[in-house]
């Protein structure tokens, strides 16, 4: 739990989100301001504020977040996708705490 860090208070319980699914390493929401029919944020539960702090001991962490991702996307019935991690403020990242965008297809 970092202070002042959005993501560890949704986490943490503290600030409403919706939550779709939720388990001891990730919990995924959806995203506040959708840009697409579907929005969600698939986020670890370990506060690492950007990508390109990521290291070797979070091999398993992130594994599971991708898994976890598809079956997401299979439980919302989306068949084409887009995934996508915005890095460092220039990379058009705005809450450091790690996240994966996922985001349906337009239709
Ligand atoms: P970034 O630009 O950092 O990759 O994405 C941050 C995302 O978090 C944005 O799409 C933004 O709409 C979303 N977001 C920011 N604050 C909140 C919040 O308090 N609740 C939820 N559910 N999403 C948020
Ligand atoms: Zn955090």
């Amino acid at each position: 739990m970092v202070d002042n860090c959005i993501f560890c208070k949704i986490i943490a319980k503290q600030i409403p989100a919706t939550i779709v699914f939720e388990d001891e390493q990730i919990i995924a929401f959806k995203d506040i301001h959708p840009k697409a029919k579907v929005h969600l944020l698939i986020v670890p539960k370990k506060h690492i504020a950007t990508f390109k702090e990521i290291s070797a001991n979070d091999g398993d962490l992130l594994g599971h977040m991708l898994i976890k991702t598809k079956e997401i996307a299979e439980e919302h019935h989306l068949n084409d996708y887009k995934l996508s991690v915005n890095v460092g403020q220039h990379g058009g990242q705005e809450v450091f705490h790690l996240h994966l965008h996922l985001m349906s297809a337009p239709n």
